[in-house]
């Protein structure tokens, strides 16, 4: 097998692609980077793994997942192909731990290293951290990427031990995460990641909630993934029913509310039926609801912060009220004619002390 079909089977398996016939640039997935949403090319180095994790397709028994590895300088060599076609701006690195994790995250870094020096790559870049990995690869690995990530999995140190045998979130997963955000302090637009899996047992959102709440307050992690579980046959997890992707959505809304609006898990608490999020209404609206005592808001004289809890309100919307109301007092739903969701916005605020939801 030559290189270029090694590197295509490789981002094939890491998109979980099965179908065989997709050629590389199939593999292409847009995704939301520091530097906006771009055409990432997702790549495993290696598709052996020695670990057995259940639920995933790369599990060291599950003889089904074909075992490749691509050397650094070829995937290298590939992927600078595809990016001066103009088809990819940035990589995803990631693999299957194959020997130690220090070996394999080597070379990772190598390719890494080699896109930065040889091809004078300046692009984006992602490495997945092999958990394991010692804090001095740790380090080499931040230096060539734009963001690095350590999957944390779940939400329990005993839920992973069940899972996934070997890692461990007590002992490695949270010390290195400490270190990265120390030493991303030195390292400006540079970013770690981690990413959770939804429904592999009987967790509750309560928990994946309070841990991304602690990620974000404590390690400063700019974006928490969430992935819903689906069985992949040879697994042993293969006949667990597949995890809603409704329920990884409102993970997802939940994440952006306390990364990008300031809530906390304590807040956030009163909205969970028996310790997991509704699902026929996003949570903003059901914080809201949660706390009629609160609202109605008057959109004239609302602080910024205020303003952005309010349902139908995002950050550009609370910016353009803000202008809209240092012109001229708003007085009616025709001073915010043009405005997103409006009705949803009059449900929760007043103008001037009147409550206008009925007349629009
Ligand atoms: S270590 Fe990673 S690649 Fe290996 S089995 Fe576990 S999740 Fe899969």
């Amino acid at each position: 097998m030559d290189d270029k079909q090694k590197l295509r089977i490789l981002s094939r398996l890491a998109a979980f692609e099965r179908d065989e016939s997709l050629d590389l640039e199939s593999c292409i997935y847009m995704a939301s980077t520091p530097k906006g949403r771009l055409p990432i090319l997702k790549v495993m180095q290696s598709t052996m793994c020695d670990k057995n994790c259940l639920y995933c397709a790369f599990r060291r028994d599950r003889e089904e997942t074909p075992r490749l590895y691509i050397s650094p300088e070829a995937l290298a060599k590939g992927f600078m192909e595809l990016y001066k076609s103009g088809k990819v701006k940035g990589i995803f690195l990631s693999s299957g731990i194959f020997g130690h994790p220090e070996f394999t995250m080597e070379k990772l870094v190598d390719t890494a290293k080699i896109l930065r020096e040889k091809y004078k790559y300046r692009d984006y870049i992602h490495l997945k951290l092999m958990p394991g990995v010692s804090l001095q690869t740790v380090e080499e690995a931040i230096k060539v990427a734009n963001r690095v990530s350590i999957n944390i999995e779940t939400s329990k140190e005993e839920r992973l031990q069940r899972i996934a045998k070997g890692k461990s979130i007590l002992r490695d997963m949270l010390p290195k995460m400490e270190h990265i955000s120390r030493l991303l302090e030195n390292y400006r637009g540079k970013s770690q990641i981690t990413q959770m899996m939804v429904g592999l047992e009987d967790e509750k959102d309560e928990e994946i909630i309070k841990v991304v709440d602690f990620l974000n307050r404590r390690f400063k992690v700019s974006r928490v993934y969430f992935s819903a579980f689906f069985p992949i046959k040879g697994t042993p997890l293969e006949n667990r029913p597949a995890e809603s992707p409704k329920r990884e959505h409102r993970l997802y809304q939940v994440d952006f509310l306390i990364r990008e609006y300031g809530f906390d898990f304590e807040e956030l608490r009163p909205i969970l039926k028996d310790g997991n999020l509704p699902l026929d209404v996003d949570p903003k609206t059901a914080w809201a609801e949660a706390n009629f005592h609160i609202f109605p808001v008057e959109l004239n004289t609302a602080d910024y912060w205020t303003l952005i809890r309010v349902p139908g309100i995002g950050k550009e919307t609370a910016k353009e009220i803000i202008r809209r109301r240092k012109e001229k007092k708003l007085t009616s739903p025709e001073d915010l004619k043009g405005i997103k969701n409006l009705r949803k916005i009059l449900r929760y605020s007043t103008l001037q002390g009147r409550y206008y939801v009925k007349d629009v």
